[in-house]
Protein backbone atom coordinates (compact mmCIF):
# COMPACT_ATOMS: atom_id res chain seq x y z
CA UNK A 1 0.00 0.00 0.00
CA UNK A 2 1.27 3.28 -0.63
CA UNK A 3 0.52 6.38 1.22
CA UNK A 4 -2.46 9.50 0.05
CA UNK A 5 0.48 11.54 -0.33
CA UNK A 6 2.80 9.09 -2.60
CA UNK A 7 -0.07 8.56 -4.81
CA UNK A 8 -0.70 12.34 -5.07
CA UNK A 9 2.93 12.98 -6.08
CA UNK A 10 3.15 10.62 -8.24
CA UNK A 11 -0.49 11.59 -9.91
CA UNK A 12 0.79 15.09 -10.20
CA UNK A 13 4.55 14.22 -12.04
CA UNK A 14 1.97 12.88 -14.62
CA UNK A 15 0.23 16.32 -15.22
CA UNK A 16 1.27 19.64 -16.66
CA UNK A 17 0.12 23.10 -16.98
CA UNK A 18 -1.83 23.44 -19.85
CA UNK A 19 -1.39 26.05 -22.80
CA UNK A 20 -3.55 29.17 -22.83
CA UNK A 21 -6.53 30.97 -24.90
CA UNK A 22 -7.56 34.28 -25.73
CA UNK A 23 -11.36 34.69 -25.04
CA UNK A 24 -13.75 37.57 -23.60
CA UNK A 25 -13.04 38.57 -19.95
CA UNK A 26 -16.42 37.28 -18.65
CA UNK A 27 -15.89 33.79 -19.59
CA UNK A 28 -12.56 33.80 -17.63
CA UNK A 29 -13.85 33.62 -14.39
CA UNK A 30 -12.05 31.18 -11.99
CA UNK A 31 -9.16 30.84 -14.45
CA UNK A 32 -5.38 31.81 -14.31
CA UNK A 33 -4.33 34.85 -16.06
CA UNK A 34 -1.34 33.76 -18.50
CA UNK A 35 -0.21 37.40 -19.36
CA UNK A 36 1.11 40.52 -17.38
CA UNK A 37 -1.58 43.09 -18.04
CA UNK A 38 -0.55 46.73 -17.78
CA UNK A 39 -2.67 49.75 -18.02
CA UNK A 40 -2.23 52.00 -20.74
CA UNK A 41 -4.55 54.26 -18.74
CA UNK A 42 -5.01 56.41 -15.81
CA UNK A 43 -7.63 55.70 -13.32
CA UNK A 44 -9.50 57.92 -12.75
CA UNK A 45 -8.41 59.39 -16.15
CA UNK A 46 -8.76 62.70 -14.45
CA UNK A 47 -9.19 64.78 -10.70
CA UNK A 48 -13.16 64.24 -9.64
CA UNK A 49 -15.59 64.47 -6.78
CA UNK A 50 -16.24 62.05 -4.60
CA UNK A 51 -19.27 63.17 -3.71
CA UNK A 52 -22.59 64.74 -4.66
CA UNK A 53 -21.96 69.01 -3.51
CA UNK A 54 -20.35 71.66 -4.58
CA UNK A 55 -16.60 72.00 -5.76
CA UNK A 56 -15.32 74.88 -4.11
CA UNK A 57 -11.21 76.40 -3.16
CA UNK A 58 -10.91 75.03 0.46
CA UNK A 59 -9.18 78.74 1.62
CA UNK A 60 -12.91 80.18 0.77
CA UNK A 61 -14.29 77.27 3.66
CA UNK A 62 -11.73 79.09 6.40
CA UNK A 63 -13.49 79.36 9.56
CA UNK A 64 -17.41 78.33 7.99
CA UNK A 65 -19.69 76.71 10.38
CA UNK A 66 -23.40 76.21 10.59
CA UNK A 67 -24.01 79.09 12.89
CA UNK A 68 -21.61 81.09 10.27
CA UNK A 69 -21.84 79.73 7.25
CA UNK A 70 -19.48 80.96 4.29
CA UNK A 71 -21.44 82.31 1.20
CA UNK A 72 -20.24 81.87 -2.17
CA UNK A 73 -21.45 82.57 -5.90
CA UNK A 74 -22.64 79.54 -8.04
CA UNK A 75 -20.85 79.86 -11.54
CA UNK A 76 -21.92 76.67 -12.81
CA UNK A 77 -23.11 73.34 -12.73
CA UNK A 78 -21.66 69.45 -14.01
CA UNK A 79 -22.74 66.21 -13.93
CA UNK A 80 -20.52 62.92 -14.16
CA UNK A 81 -19.69 62.64 -18.23
CA UNK A 82 -19.49 66.07 -19.09
CA UNK A 83 -16.21 68.24 -18.77
CA UNK A 84 -16.61 71.57 -16.79
CA UNK A 85 -16.42 74.67 -18.80
CA UNK A 86 -15.88 77.05 -16.00
CA UNK A 87 -13.53 77.85 -13.35
CA UNK A 88 -13.92 78.49 -9.60
CA UNK A 89 -12.61 81.65 -8.67
CA UNK A 90 -12.50 83.04 -4.91
CA UNK A 91 -15.73 83.36 -3.61
CA UNK A 92 -17.07 81.22 -6.09
CA UNK A 93 -18.70 77.31 -6.10
CA UNK A 94 -19.69 75.34 -8.98
CA UNK A 95 -22.26 72.46 -8.36
CA UNK A 96 -20.74 68.93 -8.75
CA UNK A 97 -21.99 65.53 -8.87
CA UNK A 98 -20.43 62.55 -7.97
CA UNK A 99 -17.88 61.29 -10.66
CA UNK A 100 -17.71 64.58 -12.31
CA UNK A 101 -14.25 66.27 -13.07
CA UNK A 102 -12.86 68.64 -10.65
CA UNK A 103 -13.17 72.40 -12.30
CA UNK A 104 -9.90 74.44 -12.51
CA UNK A 105 -9.24 76.88 -9.51
CA UNK A 106 -11.27 73.91 -6.88
CA UNK A 107 -9.32 72.02 -4.75
CA UNK A 108 -12.09 70.40 -2.47
CA UNK A 109 -15.87 69.39 -2.41
CA UNK A 110 -18.40 70.10 -0.01
CA UNK A 111 -21.20 67.55 -0.48
CA UNK A 112 -25.05 69.11 -0.07
CA UNK A 113 -25.67 67.79 3.32
CA UNK A 114 -22.65 70.60 4.27
CA UNK A 115 -24.61 73.25 2.55
CA UNK A 116 -27.79 75.47 2.87
CA UNK A 117 -29.03 74.05 -0.07
CA UNK A 118 -31.78 72.20 0.97
CA UNK A 119 -33.00 75.16 3.23
CA UNK A 120 -32.90 77.55 0.16
CA UNK A 121 -34.67 74.73 -1.72
CA UNK A 122 -37.54 74.63 0.88
CA UNK A 123 -37.82 78.47 1.25
CA UNK A 124 -37.59 77.90 -2.66
CA UNK A 125 -34.65 80.53 -2.47
CA UNK A 126 -32.25 81.05 -5.50
CA UNK A 127 -29.52 78.90 -6.06
CA UNK A 128 -27.36 81.25 -7.10
CA UNK A 129 -25.76 81.62 -3.86
CA UNK A 130 -24.87 78.88 -1.41
CA UNK A 131 -23.86 78.62 2.23
CA UNK A 132 -20.88 76.64 3.16
CA UNK A 133 -21.35 74.82 6.40
CA UNK A 134 -18.18 73.46 7.41
CA UNK A 135 -13.97 74.23 6.56
CA UNK A 136 -12.43 71.69 4.64
CA UNK A 137 -8.98 70.77 3.64
CA UNK A 138 -7.47 71.27 0.21
CA UNK A 139 -8.17 67.64 -0.92
CA UNK A 140 -11.46 66.91 0.55
CA UNK A 141 -13.60 64.95 -1.07
CA UNK A 142 -11.71 64.68 -4.21
CA UNK A 143 -10.38 61.58 -6.02
CA UNK A 144 -7.44 61.77 -7.69
CA UNK A 145 -6.40 61.33 -11.86
CA UNK A 146 -4.54 57.83 -11.52
CA UNK A 147 -5.04 56.91 -7.80
CA UNK A 148 -6.38 53.80 -8.14
CA UNK A 149 -4.34 52.65 -11.59
CA UNK A 150 -1.74 55.18 -13.25
CA UNK A 151 -0.75 54.79 -16.98
CA UNK A 152 1.77 51.86 -17.74
CA UNK A 153 1.51 50.42 -14.07
CA UNK A 154 1.25 46.33 -13.99
CA UNK A 155 -2.09 45.95 -12.90
CA UNK A 156 -2.70 42.42 -12.80
CA UNK A 157 -0.18 39.50 -12.73
CA UNK A 158 0.33 36.52 -15.08
CA UNK A 159 -0.68 33.45 -12.50
CA UNK A 160 -3.28 35.46 -10.61
CA UNK A 161 -6.61 33.92 -10.55
CA UNK A 162 -9.78 35.81 -12.01
CA UNK A 163 -12.47 36.55 -9.51
CA UNK A 164 -14.95 39.20 -10.15
CA UNK A 165 -12.65 41.95 -8.66
CA UNK A 166 -10.17 41.23 -11.33
CA UNK A 167 -12.57 40.56 -14.46
CA UNK A 168 -13.79 44.19 -13.32
CA UNK A 169 -10.41 45.79 -12.87
CA UNK A 170 -9.30 43.87 -16.73
CA UNK A 171 -12.64 46.35 -18.02
CA UNK A 172 -12.07 49.38 -16.40
CA UNK A 173 -8.33 49.35 -18.48
CA UNK A 174 -10.41 48.86 -21.15
CA UNK A 175 -9.27 45.35 -21.76
CA UNK A 176 -12.82 43.10 -23.76
CA UNK A 177 -10.75 40.01 -23.73
CA UNK A 178 -7.47 38.31 -21.39
CA UNK A 179 -5.11 35.36 -22.06
CA UNK A 180 -5.63 32.81 -19.71
CA UNK A 181 -4.59 29.22 -19.05
CA UNK A 182 -7.27 27.12 -20.85
CA UNK A 183 -9.73 24.39 -18.80
CA UNK A 184 -8.87 20.95 -19.34
CA UNK A 185 -11.06 18.52 -20.66
CA UNK A 186 -12.07 15.57 -18.46
CA UNK A 187 -13.57 12.27 -20.36
CA UNK A 188 -15.54 10.37 -17.67
CA UNK A 189 -16.36 6.96 -18.00
CA UNK A 190 -18.46 4.71 -15.27
CA UNK A 191 -18.19 0.81 -15.61
CA UNK A 192 -20.62 -1.98 -14.64
CA UNK A 193 -22.25 -4.68 -16.24
CA UNK A 194 -25.22 -3.94 -13.50
CA UNK A 195 -25.18 0.38 -14.67
CA UNK A 196 -28.05 1.81 -16.24
CA UNK A 197 -28.14 5.60 -17.40
CA UNK A 198 -30.11 7.93 -14.59
CA UNK A 199 -32.64 8.39 -17.85
CA UNK A 200 -33.70 4.65 -18.50
CA UNK A 201 -36.02 2.57 -16.13
CA UNK A 202 -34.16 0.18 -13.95
CA UNK A 203 -34.28 -3.40 -14.98
CA UNK A 204 -33.77 -6.11 -12.19
CA UNK A 205 -30.23 -6.56 -10.72
CA UNK A 206 -29.06 -3.06 -12.04
CA UNK A 207 -28.96 0.30 -10.43
CA UNK A 208 -28.75 3.68 -11.79
CA UNK A 209 -25.48 5.22 -12.88
CA UNK A 210 -24.69 8.10 -10.49
CA UNK A 211 -20.46 7.92 -10.64
CA UNK A 212 -20.53 9.73 -14.03
CA UNK A 213 -23.03 12.81 -12.72
CA UNK A 214 -21.31 13.39 -9.62
CA UNK A 215 -17.70 12.80 -11.41
CA UNK A 216 -18.51 15.45 -14.07
CA UNK A 217 -20.48 17.60 -11.77
CA UNK A 218 -16.76 17.65 -9.01
CA UNK A 219 -14.89 18.46 -12.63
CA UNK A 220 -17.37 21.50 -13.72
CA UNK A 221 -16.68 22.83 -9.75
CA UNK A 222 -13.13 22.72 -10.14
CA UNK A 223 -12.74 24.65 -13.28
CA UNK A 224 -12.21 21.54 -15.70
CA UNK A 225 -14.94 21.03 -18.80
CA UNK A 226 -16.39 17.34 -18.48
CA UNK A 227 -16.92 14.97 -21.27
CA UNK A 228 -19.33 12.16 -20.27
CA UNK A 229 -19.12 8.51 -22.17
CA UNK A 230 -21.23 6.69 -20.70
CA UNK A 231 -21.48 3.27 -19.63
CA UNK A 232 -18.58 0.65 -20.25
CA UNK A 233 -19.56 -2.62 -20.01
CA UNK A 234 -17.14 -5.00 -18.38
CA UNK A 235 -15.73 -6.71 -21.51
CA UNK A 236 -12.22 -5.64 -22.71
CA UNK A 237 -12.86 -5.12 -26.33
CA UNK A 238 -16.62 -3.04 -25.10
CA UNK A 239 -14.04 -1.17 -22.64
CA UNK A 240 -10.99 -0.92 -24.88
CA UNK A 241 -13.28 1.06 -27.51
CA UNK A 242 -15.18 3.08 -24.98
CA UNK A 243 -11.55 4.17 -23.39
CA UNK A 244 -10.51 4.74 -26.80
CA UNK A 245 -13.48 7.76 -27.10
CA UNK A 246 -11.98 9.54 -24.01
CA UNK A 247 -8.48 9.84 -25.38
CA UNK A 248 -8.57 12.91 -27.03
CA UNK A 249 -9.32 14.28 -23.53
CA UNK A 250 -6.57 15.99 -21.68
CA UNK A 251 -7.56 13.01 -18.80
CA UNK A 252 -9.49 10.46 -18.65
CA UNK A 253 -11.92 9.12 -15.46
CA UNK A 254 -13.00 6.32 -15.37
CA UNK A 255 -15.08 4.20 -11.76
CA UNK A 256 -15.13 1.02 -11.22
CA UNK A 257 -13.34 -1.74 -12.47
CA UNK A 258 -10.12 -1.76 -10.64
CA UNK A 259 -10.58 -3.93 -7.28
CA UNK A 260 -9.58 -7.62 -7.61
CA UNK A 261 -13.35 -8.68 -8.52
CA UNK A 262 -13.19 -11.02 -11.79
CA UNK A 263 -15.13 -8.55 -13.81
CA UNK A 264 -12.85 -5.62 -12.72
CA UNK A 265 -11.47 -5.06 -16.45
CA UNK A 266 -10.03 -1.37 -16.16
CA UNK A 267 -6.94 -3.00 -14.59
CA UNK A 268 -6.63 -5.53 -17.20
CA UNK A 269 -7.49 -3.32 -20.46
CA UNK A 270 -4.71 -0.21 -18.53
CA UNK A 271 -2.18 -3.29 -18.76
CA UNK A 272 -2.08 -3.51 -22.17
CA UNK A 273 -2.51 -0.52 -23.22
CA UNK A 274 -0.53 2.18 -21.28
CA UNK A 275 1.82 2.34 -18.31
CA UNK A 276 0.14 1.29 -15.25
CA UNK A 277 0.12 1.88 -11.94
CA UNK A 278 -2.18 0.01 -10.19
CA UNK A 279 -2.34 0.49 -6.58
CA UNK A 280 -4.00 -0.12 -3.23
CA UNK A 281 -3.77 3.02 -1.49
CA UNK A 282 -3.68 3.48 2.34
CA UNK A 283 -7.08 5.50 2.79
CA UNK A 284 -10.65 4.42 3.72
CA UNK A 285 -12.54 4.47 2.06
CA UNK A 286 -11.11 4.56 -1.98
CA UNK A 287 -7.92 1.51 -1.59
CA UNK A 288 -8.59 0.07 -4.98
CA UNK A 289 -7.59 2.46 -6.84
CA UNK A 290 -5.42 3.06 -10.46
CA UNK A 291 -3.49 5.46 -11.77
CA UNK A 292 -1.75 5.30 -15.45
CA UNK A 293 -0.63 6.57 -18.84
CA UNK A 294 -2.28 5.35 -21.48
CA UNK A 295 -0.67 5.77 -24.99
CA UNK A 296 -2.59 7.15 -27.90
CA UNK A 297 -0.13 7.41 -30.69
CA UNK A 298 2.31 10.13 -29.72
CA UNK A 299 -0.15 11.01 -27.34
CA UNK A 300 -0.61 10.24 -23.76
CA UNK A 301 -3.08 10.73 -21.72
CA UNK A 302 -3.38 10.34 -17.78
CA UNK A 303 -5.99 8.16 -16.83
CA UNK A 304 -7.58 7.64 -13.13
CA UNK A 305 -9.68 5.26 -12.08
CA UNK A 306 -11.40 5.69 -9.23
CA UNK A 307 -13.12 3.19 -7.18
CA UNK A 308 -16.55 2.28 -8.27
CA UNK A 309 -18.25 2.89 -4.97
CA UNK A 310 -19.99 6.68 -5.09
CA UNK A 311 -18.56 7.42 -1.85
CA UNK A 312 -14.72 5.76 -2.78
CA UNK A 313 -15.15 7.90 -5.56
CA UNK A 314 -16.44 11.06 -4.50
CA UNK A 315 -13.34 11.38 -2.08
CA UNK A 316 -10.75 9.87 -4.51
CA UNK A 317 -11.69 12.51 -6.82
CA UNK A 318 -11.38 14.93 -4.04
CA UNK A 319 -7.85 13.96 -2.68
CA UNK A 320 -6.39 13.21 -6.57
CA UNK A 321 -8.42 13.81 -9.54
CA UNK A 322 -8.94 17.73 -7.86
CA UNK A 323 -5.38 18.42 -7.61
CA UNK A 324 -4.08 17.41 -11.10
CA UNK A 325 -6.98 19.34 -12.63
CA UNK A 326 -6.23 22.78 -10.43
CA UNK A 327 -2.78 21.60 -11.66
CA UNK A 328 -3.42 21.60 -14.94
CA UNK A 329 -5.44 25.04 -14.59
CA UNK A 330 -2.58 26.77 -13.43
CA UNK A 331 -3.21 27.28 -9.94
CA UNK A 332 -0.63 26.97 -6.95
CA UNK A 333 -2.88 26.20 -4.33
CA UNK A 334 -3.17 22.45 -4.76
CA UNK A 335 -4.31 20.99 -1.30
CA UNK A 336 -7.91 21.54 0.26
CA UNK A 337 -8.68 23.88 2.49
CA UNK A 338 -9.18 22.51 5.66
CA UNK A 339 -9.92 23.74 9.66
CA UNK A 340 -9.41 22.03 13.12
CA UNK A 341 -12.62 20.85 14.50
CA UNK A 342 -13.41 19.24 18.06
CA UNK A 343 -15.25 15.83 16.57
CA UNK A 344 -18.49 15.23 18.43
CA UNK A 345 -18.34 11.03 18.41
CA UNK A 346 -15.74 8.14 18.45
CA UNK A 347 -14.27 6.90 15.22
CA UNK A 348 -12.40 3.67 15.80
CA UNK A 349 -9.91 3.14 12.93
CA UNK A 350 -9.03 -0.69 13.05
CA UNK A 351 -7.23 -1.02 9.82
CA UNK A 352 -4.04 1.50 10.36
CA UNK A 353 -5.51 3.54 6.60
CA UNK A 354 -6.08 6.98 6.75
CA UNK A 355 -9.68 7.73 7.10
CA UNK A 356 -11.92 9.75 6.23
CA UNK A 357 -14.97 10.31 7.70
CA UNK A 358 -18.09 12.40 6.52
CA UNK A 359 -18.91 15.06 8.70
CA UNK A 360 -21.16 18.21 8.70
CA UNK A 361 -18.85 21.08 10.48
CA UNK A 362 -21.01 23.73 12.29
CA UNK A 363 -19.44 26.96 14.59
CA UNK A 364 -20.29 27.05 17.96
CA UNK A 365 -19.05 29.31 20.71
CA UNK A 366 -16.44 30.58 18.40
CA UNK A 367 -15.48 26.60 17.84
CA UNK A 368 -15.48 24.39 14.66
CA UNK A 369 -17.70 21.48 15.56
CA UNK A 370 -17.95 18.20 13.43
CA UNK A 371 -20.77 15.90 13.75
CA UNK A 372 -20.58 12.66 12.13
CA UNK A 373 -23.33 12.23 9.19
CA UNK A 374 -24.24 8.77 10.43
CA UNK A 375 -23.57 5.16 8.65
CA UNK A 376 -20.37 5.41 7.03
CA UNK A 377 -20.20 2.48 4.28
CA UNK A 378 -18.61 3.53 1.38
CA UNK A 379 -22.23 3.11 -0.48
CA UNK A 380 -23.83 5.42 0.96
CA UNK A 381 -23.95 8.87 -1.15
CA UNK A 382 -26.61 10.52 0.70
CA UNK A 383 -23.75 10.55 3.59
CA UNK A 384 -21.77 12.97 1.30
CA UNK A 385 -25.31 15.53 1.03
CA UNK A 386 -25.23 15.27 4.63
CA UNK A 387 -21.51 16.62 5.00
CA UNK A 388 -19.57 19.84 4.59
CA UNK A 389 -16.50 18.63 5.57
CA UNK A 390 -14.35 15.11 5.77
CA UNK A 391 -12.62 14.58 9.45
CA UNK A 392 -8.81 13.02 8.51
CA UNK A 393 -8.01 10.21 10.86
CA UNK A 394 -4.22 9.38 10.59
CA UNK A 395 -3.48 6.33 10.14
CA UNK A 396 -1.11 5.92 12.64
CA UNK A 397 -3.73 6.14 15.19
CA UNK A 398 -6.50 3.59 16.66
CA UNK A 399 -9.01 6.35 16.19
CA UNK A 400 -10.61 9.40 17.48
CA UNK A 401 -12.58 10.16 21.19
CA UNK A 402 -15.34 12.43 21.07
CA UNK A 403 -13.92 15.76 22.17
CA UNK A 404 -10.49 15.31 20.30
CA UNK A 405 -9.37 17.82 17.54
CA UNK A 406 -9.48 16.79 14.30
CA UNK A 407 -8.36 18.10 10.78
CA UNK A 408 -11.62 18.51 8.78
CA UNK A 409 -11.45 19.15 4.95
CA UNK A 410 -13.78 21.19 3.81
CA UNK A 411 -15.55 20.06 1.12
CA UNK A 412 -17.76 23.51 0.84
CA UNK A 413 -18.15 26.68 3.14
CA UNK A 414 -21.80 26.94 3.16
CA UNK A 415 -22.97 30.24 5.65
CA UNK A 416 -25.76 28.68 7.00
CA UNK A 417 -23.99 25.75 9.19
CA UNK A 418 -20.63 27.60 9.78
CA UNK A 419 -22.77 31.07 10.87
CA UNK A 420 -22.52 31.06 14.60
CA UNK A 421 -25.91 30.65 16.40
P1 LIG B 1 -16.54 -1.88 -8.59
O1 LIG B 1 -15.46 -0.97 -8.14
O2 LIG B 1 -16.73 -1.89 -10.07
O3 LIG B 1 -16.36 -3.24 -8.03
O4 LIG B 1 -17.89 -1.29 -7.96
C1 LIG B 1 -18.06 -1.22 -6.55
C2 LIG B 1 -19.47 -0.86 -6.21
O5 LIG B 1 -19.81 0.40 -6.73
C3 LIG B 1 -20.51 -1.82 -6.78
O6 LIG B 1 -21.52 -2.00 -5.80
C4 LIG B 1 -21.06 -1.08 -7.95
O7 LIG B 1 -22.37 -1.47 -8.26
C5 LIG B 1 -20.98 0.35 -7.53
N1 LIG B 1 -20.83 1.23 -8.68
C6 LIG B 1 -19.87 1.09 -9.62
N2 LIG B 1 -19.99 2.03 -10.57
C7 LIG B 1 -21.05 2.81 -10.21
C8 LIG B 1 -21.66 3.96 -10.79
N3 LIG B 1 -21.22 4.48 -11.93
N4 LIG B 1 -22.72 4.49 -10.16
C9 LIG B 1 -23.17 3.95 -9.00
N5 LIG B 1 -22.62 2.89 -8.40
C10 LIG B 1 -21.58 2.29 -8.99
MG1 LIG C 1 -17.68 -3.00 -11.44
Amino acid sequence: MISVEEALEKILSYVDVLGHEKKPVLNCLGQVLAEDVYSTIDIPPLDNSAMDGYAVRAEDTRGASRSSPRELMVVGEIAAGSIPREEVKSGTAIRIMTGAPLPKGADAVVQFEDTDEANRKLSQGSLSQIGIFCQVENGFNVRYKGEDIAARELVLKKGKTLRPSEIGVLASVGRATAAVIRRPIVAVLATGDELIGADQPLAPGKIHDSNSYTIAAEILRYGGIPRILGIGRDLIPALTEKINEGLNADMLITSGGVSLGDYDVVKDVLKERGEIALWTICMKPGKPSAFGIIKNGEKKVAHLGLPGNPVSSMITFEQFARPAILKMLGKKTLVKPSIQAIIEGNVKNTDGRRMFARVMVTKRGGQYRARLTGPQGSGILTSMTKANGLAVIPENTKGVMRGDIVKVQMLDWSEDELLEE
